[in-house]
């Protein structure tokens, strides 16, 4: 058994960023769990063709690890995986680092104030737990009927088969998220026919991405106030989209763009009138491409919108009775977000799971702690993401929350903290409020930032900024102090 002050869950963006921190507050007494065998959460998994971030890499970096020489705007995967795994040897923490150690069960044992952590490798102990897991780390895949008895190829984008040659083939694609619209015009030069099967259609917006010139990669080299400087700007360029979220009738102007950027690409009518959106933009995550619209345009793509009815061995039957012979089926299907696998293995304080307390619509304080639930920091946990920016400053804010913690501990004497269940109440309550009205909840779409319930507890409904000023600080007025253990 080892026990170790800070047990960390995870090494994507939030887990390197933990260690980061943790090394720099000299907390040396850590561990990073990583079920894989490598380090770099979504950047790791997710290798599909044309797989790139969204958001410019100037801003998707850790503020205190800066990177001079991203080659373009919007880094490419391969690349961000090489930065997360440069800021572990930058940081030192491939000491702390355990590999392949799958978590089976987190329980919070009450007599010990301590949290247990079965993992693949045996029992941890720690008396703080911090889930770095990513919302987005397990692929959802959809139970379509049938969809056992398909006899040919089958992957969702998260976990592409390299090995498996697209050359020639016919291919369909269900879905048309962040991650479809990066693939696909990729995939679609390669194979025989594409069939995209599209429940609902994305707004989408040119990306215009371009390559950073090595000239200006040594400018930010030499002088690292340059790039602060463009960083800041991307910033609050990226700041100014959340008021359209809170304020629909602002980003109507993008969504007139959206629609010359169809009629740009599309010249068939019919095609066009079936990739324009009925909802409101914003509603869905706003995606950006410069090539998706065009290669829907190919004569080798057909865009399906009659639902999926059942899967064949070597088909696709739709709603409208039309049977689509496929070689390989791509799911671009998404992730569980609100149904997070990690919640049903996290035990409290009365033995309850985290998926028990949350019931289907997840619930913290700062969407980082949990009353029930002491000594657990959640990164990325409920009304933590965003629409419109980084996800990586909401993790640097919930990283300075957390170290707040650790010092109100040690100052006070303290075996653990958790937050008072009426001040997370509050909180919630305040989410809703402050969702309602915004384009996620009025726009007229579904999607994966409502839960079951219909509520928004996956997006902060506000600016990074203020997210980041409620956060950062520690208030020890909002949570129960749980005493040391008499010995
Ligand atoms: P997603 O946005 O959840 O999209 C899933 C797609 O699958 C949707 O189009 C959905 O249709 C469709 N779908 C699900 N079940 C279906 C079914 N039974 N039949 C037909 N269609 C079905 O997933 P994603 O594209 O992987 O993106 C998830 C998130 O990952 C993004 O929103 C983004 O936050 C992140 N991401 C980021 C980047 C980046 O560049 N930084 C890249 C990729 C992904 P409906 O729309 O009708 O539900």
């Amino acid at each position: 058994m080892h026990h170790h002050r800070v047990i960390v869950v995870g090494s994507g963006f939030g887990g390197i960023c933990t260690g980061a921190r943790l090394r720099e507050a000299a907390i040396d007494d850590f561990v990073l769990l990583e079920r894989a065998d490598a380090v770099g959460g979504v950047w790791r998994d997710n290798t599909y063709p044309g797989c790139a971030c969204d958001v410019q890499s100037h801003l998707y970096s850790l503020s205190f690890a800066p990177k001079p020489d991203w080659s373009r705007a919007y880094a490419p995967q391969a690349e961000i995986r090489r930065y997360l795994e440069g800021c572990v040897d930058r940081f030192g923490l491939q000491p702390h680092l355990r590999l392949g150690h799958e978590v089976h069960e987190a329980r919070w044992d009450d007599e010990a104030k301590r949290w247990e952590v079965e993992t693949s490798h045996g029992l941890f102990t720690g008396d703080v737990l911090v889930a770095a897991v990513g919302a987005l780390s397990d692929p959802a895949i959809p139970q379509l009927p049938g969809l056992e008895r398909f006899a040919g190829k089958a992957m969702h984008s998260a976990r592409w088969d390299h090995g498996y040659d697209l050359r020639g083939k016919r291919v369909a694609v269900i879905g048309t998220g962040a991650s479809a619209n990066q693939f696909l015009p990729v995939i679609q030069r390669e194979v025989q026919r594409l069939l995209l099967f599209q429940r609902t259609p994305a707004w989408v917006l040119p990306r215009h991405d371009r390559t950073i010139a090595p000239a200006l990669q040594r400018i930010y080299r030499a002088f690292p106030p340059a790039q602060r400087l463009v960083r800041g700007l991307v910033y609050l360029t990226r700041e100014a989209l959340a008021v359209g979220f809170l304020q629909p009738w602002i980003l109507r102007r993008a969504q007139r763009l959206a629609t010359r950027n169809i009629a740009r690409s599309i010249g068939d009518p019919a095609l066009r009138e079936k990739l324009t959106p009925r909802y409101r933009m914003g509603c869905k995550r706003i995606l950006l491409s410069d090539d998706y619209y065009p290669a829907l345009a190919q004569p080798n793509v057909e865009v399906v919108t009659d639902a999926i009815r059942e899967i064949h061995a070597h088909s696709i039957v739709d709603a409208a009775g039309t049977e689509h012979e496929v070689d390989c089926i791509v799911f671009g299907t998404g992730f569980h977000v609100t149904d997070l696998p990690f919640a049903r293995q996290v035990r409290g304080r009365e033995g309850r799971t985290l998926a028990a307390a949350w019931a289907g619509s997840p619930k913290a304080y700062l969407g980082t702690t949990v009353a029930g639930f002491p000594n657990l920091f959640l990164l990325l946990g409920p009304n933590t993401g965003t629409g419109h920016t980084s996800v990586v400053t909401m993790i640097e804010s919930q990283v300075d929350h957390l170290l707040g913690a650790l010092r109100h501990l040690d100052t006070q004497n303290l075996a653990a903290v958790e937050p008072r269940a009426e001040v997370q109440a509050d909180f919630v309550r305040e989410m809703d409020r402050r969702s309602e009205g915004t384009v996620w909840t009025s726009g007229g779409c579904e999607s994966w930032y409502l839960d079951r319930t219909g509520r928004n507890s996956t997006l902060w409904p506000g600016f990074t900024f203020s997210f980041k000023r409620r956060v950062e600080r520690f208030d020890p007025a909002d949570y129960r102090g749980i005493p040391e253990r008499r010995r």
